[in-house]
């Protein structure tokens, strides 16, 4: 069958674009390798394993879409003193903490609300998950897209594509005819933002730390997290949530990662921090869908350049390049994968 559009990828850039080629009337196919929706978003409970921050007054498109479907962001609790582990072990108590300006926010439900359209979206039978794309053919007028499915091979049509997964991933694919060497350096430059990092979340019955004078925020020289905040939740379930320091190749083969993580809580914030109610660590650098080896050898968390890349004949018209990191504002952040559906939807017309 052959589409006007496929989407590859349902990050927030590709469901917001699909969401909205779909209200324009577009006949659009958004296609996923995972068997989940959200690519970098992730959630457990309410709670944030992937991107938690956004910063509406700064971000337009963000704010728009918070607006549009009625979502509900609260301030990044900052109250309260910051700790300091030094590589030596040393902690010191800062009591000016670290308030922010403009305060970070957190979205009610998590990140995972921003995927408000999932719903219609699935509802029109638009989105198909476990379809990993690996080739794309140029035709006449269009584009073959070779995919492989749970049943087996797949193969969709479509006058037009665009490709929503990271560069590094984009610069893997097999075109034909092939992308020429200096577009794929170009692609295989660009850091896929967060990619190589270790998100970790340790729940609580009570923010403990919060009668105890502390905000929860704390940085370490010594690890395994380097950055810690309070991720607790409005309606009173406690969390604190981390990026673990460690390298990727550290983290992987330490034999009891989660223990060593309660075991720095606890001498940040004192015995009350041993008796978690759960772990979870999503290592980003393990996930074959969104880092490849080199987002994990090295995890800067510098952000790309703003970017947008167009790729060259007789590629041009045919596959537009969307997400985060090509974005052409806010590179990297949520923000950017809005910009550059926003931007696709353009191109599109
Ligand atoms: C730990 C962490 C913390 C972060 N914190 C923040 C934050 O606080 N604030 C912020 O603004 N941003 C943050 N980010 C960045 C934010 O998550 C991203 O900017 C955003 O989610 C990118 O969305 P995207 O749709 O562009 O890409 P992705 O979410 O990467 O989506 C790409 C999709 O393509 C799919 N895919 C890949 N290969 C294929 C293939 N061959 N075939 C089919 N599908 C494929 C993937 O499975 C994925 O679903 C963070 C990221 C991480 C990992």
């Amino acid at each position: 069958m052959r589409h006007a559009v496929v989407i590859v990828g349902a990050g927030l850039a590709g469901v917001a674009l699909a969401h909205a080629l779909w209200r324009d009337g577009v006949d659009v196919r958004l296609l996923e390798a995972r068997t989940r929706i959200g690519g970098r978003i992730l959630g457990v409970d309410d709670f944030d394993l992937g991107p938690s921050w956004v910063w509406p007054t700064l971000q337009p498109r963000l704010a728009a879409w918070i607006a549009a479907h009625g979502l509900r962001t609260y301030a990044q609790h900052s109250v309260g003193a910051l700790q300091f582990e030094a590589a030596d072990g040393r902690i010191q108590t800062h009591a000016s903490g670290m308030a922010q300006e403009p305060p970070s926010q957190r979205l009610l439900g998590g990140s995972a609300a921003l995927l408000a359209p999932l719903p219609a979206l699935q509802g029109a039978g638009l989105i198909e998950t476990g379809v990993t794309v690996r080739a794309l053919q140029l035709g006449a007028d269009g584009v073959d897209v070779i995919a492989r499915g749970a049943d087996g091979p797949r193969r969709l049509q479509a006058r037009h594509v665009v490709l929503t997964l990271p560069p590094r991933l984009i610069a893997a694919l097999d075109f034909t005819p092939a992308l020429p060497a200096a577009t794929r350096a170009r692609l295989t430059a660009i850091p896929t933002w967060m990619a190589g990092q270790a998100k970790v979340l340790v729940r609580y019955a009570q923010p403990f730390w919060r009668a105890a004078g502390f905000s929860g925020a704390a940085f370490s020289q010594r690890g395994p997290i380097g950055e810690l905040h309070d991720a607790s939740l409005p309606d009173g379930r406690a969390a604190l949530t981390g990026f673990i320091a460690w390298p990727a190749p550290m983290r992987t083969a330490h034999a009891d990662l989660p223990g060593a993580i309660v075991a720095q809580l606890q001498r940040l914030f004192g015995s009350a921090a041993a008796q978690p109610l759960a772990v979870h660590v999503q290592d980003w650098a393990l996930e074959e869908f969104t880092a490849t080896p080199a987002d994990s050898a090295a995890a800067p968390r510098e952000h790309p350049d703003d970017a947008p890349i167009v790729l060259p004949e007789p590629w041009r018209t045919r596959v537009l390049l969307a997400g985060s990191e090509v974005a052409p504002d806010f590179a990297g952040y949520l923000e950017g994968a809005l910009q550059s559906a926003a931007a696709a939807r353009i191109a599109l017309r």
